[in-house]
């Protein structure tokens, strides 16, 4: 196994060199040359081991210039009782009949951004040995929330790294901006920028991809490395819990091994529902995958249309880490349905970075409708969802969950579909009190810790210590900066002239 960038297909690198690169010199995404096979008999055998073990086969499927050692050693670091407030590291919750809330926020920083980021540290610093490199590695992170904390907090301290992190300044929650602020470690950076998720991530990704930029570091001993989804060693860790969760429902006697399930996801990179599919092609027996946006639906009507058109209204939605007009993991997608035709995805994707638009061929309009259904709901859908979940189920959710709860009811609805189905549960409803109180009819006019003490007595969800600590701590980092400064405030912060 090896991996290729989906702008040119003879590139061969292994997991090592994708993961320590980050993003392909090209500006193409590393994809895995095959998708590894797991049989029936796999995941039955999967049924009777715990979240590590579970990792530790899919990682070996992936990671194949890894030894079992090494994969054991990162798995064990990171996915402990420990970092994450559940040995089961994600847990299943069954909503209602046939549908399970697969919550993915129950680590560090209370998002399933955590369930990449607290591996992908190992990852990183493995594969730099493996590389034989002593370069001090640079991760830059543009962040619509959540991936910005789960990466300093996955990164802060780690030899040999530094990082970071840019979020658009008016585009995250008062707690993530919270969380953010008062990072601590010796090797982080934080910085607003004058823009949204969009600017931030193109801005980053034009650093990355920069030749001089790159010059100038290595001469400082130095490299970039992403630790957003354009990176190998964000989605690979993805993967593991949708087998998980399968191989789990099975051993829980609520699913028949080789049943078929749907997949729900909130989504705004592709990170997420991308990794899926990969579980889907690896052979877990999945009917469709569900992507479900909120009001910036350019990946509803993409999967509806096969037209990308990012030349809409950028809307600031209660769901803000699904605030995003420029999807970077479909690029991964549109590889290998195209059957990993590399010109075809710098035609589609130079014409998306000119004219904003690209529509795809009606073959790959096919492939989409067969593998994917979409849709999408606005905030006021948003908020009457949580309502009614708490209502009807004494369940709290969060706003992006609540987006992906609606989007199945509206699938199933037009469908009739009984198939049962995992929704992605992405982030602790503490990290958007003031949304979900309001949606419950609580008073939400507070600062964010009131916001949790109010969400605690009607939720009766245990509070997550990482985030009631914030309240005594600094703000250590307020700069808010115009996108067009970025590589400025990275060289000052590296020290770099
Ligand atoms: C990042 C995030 C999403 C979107 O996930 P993608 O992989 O970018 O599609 C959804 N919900 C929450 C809470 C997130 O933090």
């Amino acid at each position: 196994m090896y991996y290729k960038s989906t702008r040119n297909s003879s590139v061969r690198v292994d997991s090592a060199q994708a993961i320590a690169q980050g993003i392909s010199k090209d500006g193409g995404l590393f994809v895995p040359s095959e998708i590894p096979s797991i049989t029936l008999d796999d995941i039955k055998a999967l049924g009777s081991m715990d979240y590590r073990a579970r990792a530790k086969f899919v990682f070996g499927r992936f990671l194949t210039d890894f030894t079992e050692a090494e994969i054991a050693y990162c798995v064990d670091n990171a996915y402990t009782s420990k970092a994450f407030d559940s040995d089961n590291i994600a847990e299943l919750a069954h909503l209602f009949d046939g549908t399970y809330m697969l919550e993915l926020w129950h680590g560090p920083t209370c998002a399933f951004k955590d369930m990449a980021l607290q591996i992908l540290p190992y990852l990183l610093t493995t594969s730099m040995k493996k590389l034989g490199t002593d370069k001090k590695v640079v991760i830059l992170v543009a962040t619509s929330g959540d991936t910005g904390k789960a990466a300093l907090e996955g990164f802060k301290d780690v030899p040999g790294t530094s990082i970071m992190v840019f979020y658009p300044d008016d585009g995250v929650s008062a707690m993530q901006k919270k969380q953010m602020t008062t990072q601590e470690g010796a090797n982080v950076g934080v910085c607003a920028i004058k823009g949204n998720f969009d600017d931030a991530q193109n801005g980053v990704k034009a650093i990355f991809t920069n030749a001089e930029i790159a010059a100038e570091l290595d001469k400082n001993g130095m490299m970039f490395s992403s630790a957003n989804s354009i990176n190998w060693g964000r989605l690979a860790p993805q993967i593991i819990y949708y087998v998980s969760s399968y191989a789990q429902l099975v051993a829980d006697g609520e699913i028949k091994l080789g049943d078929k399930i749907n997949i729900v996801v909130p989504t705004g990179n592709f990170g997420n529902i991308l990794a899926g599919y990969y579980a889907k092609h690896m052979g877990i027996p999945v009917n469709k995958l569900i992507c479900a946006s909120n009001a910036n639906n350019v990946l509803t009507d993409f999967i509806k249309t096969g037209v990308y058109d990012r030349n809409r209204a950028f809307h600031a939605t209660i769901s803000p880490s699904m605030d995003i007009l420029i999807s970077s993991n479909l690029e991964r997608l549109l590889y290998m349905l195209t059957g990993e035709n590399d010109a075809q995805i710098n035609e589609w994707f130079g014409k998306l970075a000119s004219e904003g638009r690209y529509e795809v061929s009606d073959e790959v309009k096919a492939k989409l409708a067969e593998e994917f259904c979409a849709g999408f709901c606005d905030d006021a859908q948003t908020k009457a969802t949580i309502k009614k979940i708490y209502d009807k189920y004494s369940y709290t959710c969060d706003t992006h969950t609540a987006v992906a709860v609606k989007v199945y009811e509206d699938y199933k609805a037009a469908t009739g579909d009984e198939t049962k189905t995992i929704i992605a549960s992405t982030a602790s409803p503490y990290k958007f009190s003031g949304s979900v109180l309001s949606a419950i009819g609580v008073d939400s006019d507070a600062d964010e810790f009131t916001l949790v003490d109010k969400l605690a007595e009607v939720s009766k969800l245990p509070v997550p210590a990482s985030l009631a600590a914030l309240k005594d701590k600094a703000v250590r980092f307020d700069k808010v900066i115009d996108k067009t400064e970025m590589k400025e405030f990275v060289f000052s912060s590296l020290g770099i002239k």
